[in-house]
C-alpha cells in the first residue's frame, strides 16, 4: 500500500503531538469523542430533514473499548462516517488550524503556544498511541476505508469493512517509558473518570464495558467479577441543566469539548428564557484575541441549535460586529430544522433572540467593567478595538450600546478611564472633553500641543488607537460634551490664553512671510495660545486631523489620493527662538528661509510625521552649526 506523506504543516503538529511537548495528554479523548459527537450531530439532521433516510435514535451513541492485551483502545461512533477523500482531505491536513505559515520556527518551540492557538483535534492521540487507525464508512456508501499511520512517515488508505455507517478511531497505546504511564489509557477507570470529567455533557450515549463485582452464585463470601456495558456520561446538554447544578469548571470544559477558544474564558453568560423568546444558551467572553481575530478570515457566530439538533455551525446573525468576539451555542425550540441561510436572515424569532443576546453581552460586560475591572481591561486589551469599530462601522447606530465600555488612558490618572470617569472628574468651567491623538503613551505625555490644557489642570485621554478618533467622530458627545484634541485650532479655553492682540499684529509680516515659504506644506502660520515651553508645533483645521491623515494614507487603498489635513505652523512668541528668527526676519532674509525649514521640520518631527527631505534638514542643523 502506497504512503501518502502529510502536508508539512500538519507534520510540524504531528511532531509536536508525538514528541508530547503538552503535558495534558488525556485530553485527546476529548478530542476523539467531540469528533464522534459531531459526525453524530450530522447524520441526526440529515435524518431528520431527508425523509428518505430512517432515524433510530438508539443507534446514535458512542462506544469506547479496550484491549489490554492488544494495548488497543477505540472510540467508535454511527456518525455519518468519512469517504475516502473525506479520510484523505480531513485526516492528511490540519483542519481547523488552515494555516501555520505565520508561525516562525522559533515560536514553535512553545507547544503550549501551538495548542493555545489552534487546539489539536484528531492529532491529539498521537500523544498516546504510537499507531492510529481509523476505518469508516459514510452514509451512503456500501464500501468502507481503512487510514492508517504510525506517525510522521505518513498514512495509508485502503479498501476496508464496516458493517454499519460510522467510523472506528483504533489507537495502539504507546509503551510504558520510564517517565511515562501509557497504561493509564487502558485502564477502565482511569478513562471513565476522563469522560466524567471532559465529556459529561454529551449528548449522545457514551458506552464501556464497566466492570463490577458480585457474589458468586451460592456462595456467601466469594465475589466474582463480571462486566456490563453502561453509560458512562450523564447526556443532559449543559445547556438545559439548572445553573445551580454547574460548577465552573463544567463551563470551563464545555468551552474546550467545543473548541470555542483554547484560552481560558474570562466570563461565561448562561441564558434560559421563556417568554416571548424562549431559548437556552451558553456564551463565552474569552480572554485571549483568536490569532486570526482582526482579519478578513474571522468568522463571527453562535452555533444554533434547534430542539438539541444542531443546525448550523457559525450563526452570524445572533451577534453584532461589535460582539463578534462572543463565542458559545443558542438552542431555541420555535426554529424549524429546515431552514436555509437566506431564510434564518429575516427570521423573526432569530431576530428577537439576536437582540436579547445583544443586551446580555452588554450587561454582562458593564459587570464586569464595575465589579471586575482588572479582569474587564484584559478583555479590553483584547477586544476593545473592536467595540471602537463597532461605533465607527454603524456610524453612531451602537454609541448607547458601546459608549460606556470604551476605555481610554488618562494623562492624569496614568490608567485607563472611562468617558463616565472623565466627565465626573471635570471641573465646572471645562467645558470639552480633551484628547490626544498619538503613538503612544510615552510620545503623548510630551506632546507640546497639551501644555496649555494639562497647565489648567485639565485630564487628557490618550489616543493611541488609530481608529480613536475615527470612533469620536461618529459619538460627536458624550453626556453632551464634545470632544477636542489638543492640537484643533480652537482649544474652546477662555481666558488667558490670548497672546496679546499687539504681539499677533507686530508680526503679522513676518508670519506672512514664513507662510509664503511654506505655501502647499501648511496653511497658515501663528502666534500659538498654547505653547508654554516649546517653540512650536503643528496644530489643525478642520475635520481630518494630522493623526487621521496618517491613518488614512497608510490605508492600501488611499496609495493613489492622499489625504491631507489643513495644518497649522504655531510658534511660541514667548520662546527666546522666537527672537532669533525676528532678528533674522529684520537682517538676513537667508537665514530667515533656513529657520523657518528648521521650525516646519521640528514640528513634523514631533508629530512623527515624515520630513519631506530628511537630508536636507540634517545639513542645515549641520549649516547652523559650523
Ligand atoms: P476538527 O474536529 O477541529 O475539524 P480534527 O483534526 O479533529 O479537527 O478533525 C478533522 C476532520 O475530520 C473533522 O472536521 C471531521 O470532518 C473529520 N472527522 C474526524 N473524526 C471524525 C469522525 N469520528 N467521524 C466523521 N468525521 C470525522
Amino acid at each position: 500500500m502506497a504512503k501518502k506523506e502529510f502536508q508539512t504543516e500538519s507534520k510540524r503538529l504531528l511532531d509536536l503531538m508525538i514528541n508530547s511537548i503538552y503535558t495534558n495528554r488525556e485530553i485527546f479523548l476529548r478530542e476523539l469523542i467531540s469528533n464522534a459527537s459531531d459526525a453524530i450531530d450530522k447524520i441526526y439532521y440529515k435524518t431528520l430533514v431527508d425523509e428518505a433516510l430512517s432515524f433510530n435514535k438508539e443507534s446514535y451513541y458512542i462506544r469506547i473499548s479496550v484491549d489490554k492485551d492488544e494495548r488497543i483502545l477505540t472510540v467508535s461512533d454511527y456518525g455519518i462516517g468519512m469517504t475516502r477523500e473525506e479520510l484523505d482531505d480531513n485526516l492528511g491536513v490540519i483542519a481547523r488550524s488552515g494555516s501555520l505559515n505565520f508561525k516562525k520556527e522559533t515560536e514553535i518551540k512553545d507547544g503550549y503556544d501551538i495548542i493555545g492557538q489552534f487546539g489539536v483535534g484528531f492529532y491529539s492521540a498521537f500523544m498516546v498511541a504510537d499507531k492510529i487507525t481509523v476505518v469508516s464508512r459514510a452514509l451512503g456508501q456500501d464500501e468502507a476505508y481503512r487510514w492508517e499511520s504510525e506517525g510522521i512517515d505518513g498514512y495509508s488508505i485502503e479498501p476496508a469493512h464496516r458493517d454499519e455507517v460510522g467510523t472506528d478511531v483504533i489507537l495502539r497505546i504507546k509503551p510504558n517509558s520510564e517517565e511515562d504511564n501509557y497504561d493509564d489509557y487502558l485502564q477502565e477507570y482511569r478513562l471513565r473518570s476522563i469522560v466524567k470529567k471532559y465529556s459529561d455533557f454529551i449528548r449522545y450515549p457514551i458506552k464501556m464495558d464497566v466492570t463490577h463485582s458480585r457474589l458468586k452464585e451460592g456462595s456467601e463470601n466469594e465475589y466474582e467479577d463480571y462486566t456490563e456495558e453502561q453509560v458512562i456520561n450523564s447526556m443532559v446538554p449543559i445547556w438545559k441543566k439548572n445553573k445551580n447544578e454547574l460548577k465552573p469548571e463544567d463551563y470551563e470544559n464545555f468551552y474546550f469539548e467545543k473548541h470555542y477558544g483554547f484560552d481560558q474564558p474570562l466570563k461565561h453568560i448562561h441564558v434560559s428564557t421563556d417568554g416571548t423568546v424562549s431559548y437556552n444558551a451558553i456564551l463565552y467572553i474569552p480572554e485571549r484575541m483568536p490569532y486570526d481575530f482582526y482579519t478578513k478570515e474571522y468568522e463571527k457566530g453562535l452555533e444554533l441549535y434547534s430542539s438539541g439538533v444542531l443546525i448550523m455551525n457559525k450563526c452570524p446573525d445572533l451577534l453584532p460586529d461589535s460582539f463578534s468576539f462572543v463565542k458559545g451555542m443558542v438552542d431555541s425550540e420555535d426554529l424549524t430544522l429546515n431552514i436555509s441561510r437566506e431564510m434564518l436572515q429575516h427570521d423573526r424569532q432569530l431576530k428577537l433572540i439576536g437582540k436579547n443576546i445583544k443586551t446580555k453581552i452588554k450587561n454582562e460586560l458593564k459587570n464586569l467593567l464595575q465589579n471586575e475591572r482588572e479582569k474587564y481591561e484584559t478583555f479590553y486589551q483584547s477586544f476593545g478595538r473592536q467595540l471602537k469599530f463597532g461605533i465607527y462601522e454603524g456610524f453612531g447606530a451602537e454609541k448607547e450600546l458601546l459608549q460606556d465600555l470604551l476605555l481610554f488612558y488618562s494623562s492624569r490618572e496614568k490608567k485607563m478611564v472611562t468617558l463616565d470617569e472623565y466627565v465626573a472628574r471635570m471641573p465646572e468651567e471645562q467645558k470639552y472633553i480633551y484628547y490626544a491623538a498619538g503613538e503612544s503613551v510615552a510620545k503623548l505625555d510630551k506632546l507640546p500641543q497639551s501644555e496649555l490644557v494639562a497647565d489648567k489642570g485639565y485630564e487628557i485621554l490618550y489616543f493611541t488607537d488609530d481608529v480613536d478618533e475615527f470612533t469620536i467622530s461618529m459619538m460627536r458627545e458624550y453626556q453632551d460634551k464634545e470632544f477636542k484634541s489638543v492640537s484643533s485650532g480652537d482649544l474652546g479655553l477662555d481666558e488667558g490664553a490670548e497672546p496679546a492682540e499687539s504681539e499677533a499684529s507686530e508680526n503679522q509680516d513676518l508670519f506672512g512671510a514664513m507662510k509664503d515659504l511654506l505655501t502647499g506644506k501648511v496653511n497658515d502660520v501663528r502666534a500659538s495660545k498654547r505653547l508654554k515651553n516649546h517653540p512650536v508645533c503643528l496644530s489643525n483645521e478642520g475635520a481630518i486631523s494630522i493623526e487621521m491623515e496618517k491613518t488614512l494614507n497608510a490605508m492600501p487603498s488611499a496609495q493613489s489620493q492622499q489625504v491631507k489635513a489643513s495644518k497649522v505652523l504655531e510658534l511660541n512668541v514667548h520662546h527666546p527662538v522666537f527672537k532669533t528668527l525676528q532678528e533674522a526676519y529684520s537682517e538676513d532674509k537667508e537665514k530667515f528661509g533656513l529657520f523657518t525649514g528648521l521650525l516646519y521640520n521640528q514640528a513634523l518631527l514631533i508629530e512623527g510625521l515624515p520630513l519631506e527631505v530628511p537630508v536636507e534638514f540634517t545639513n542645515n542643523i549641520c549649516k547652523i552649526m559650523i
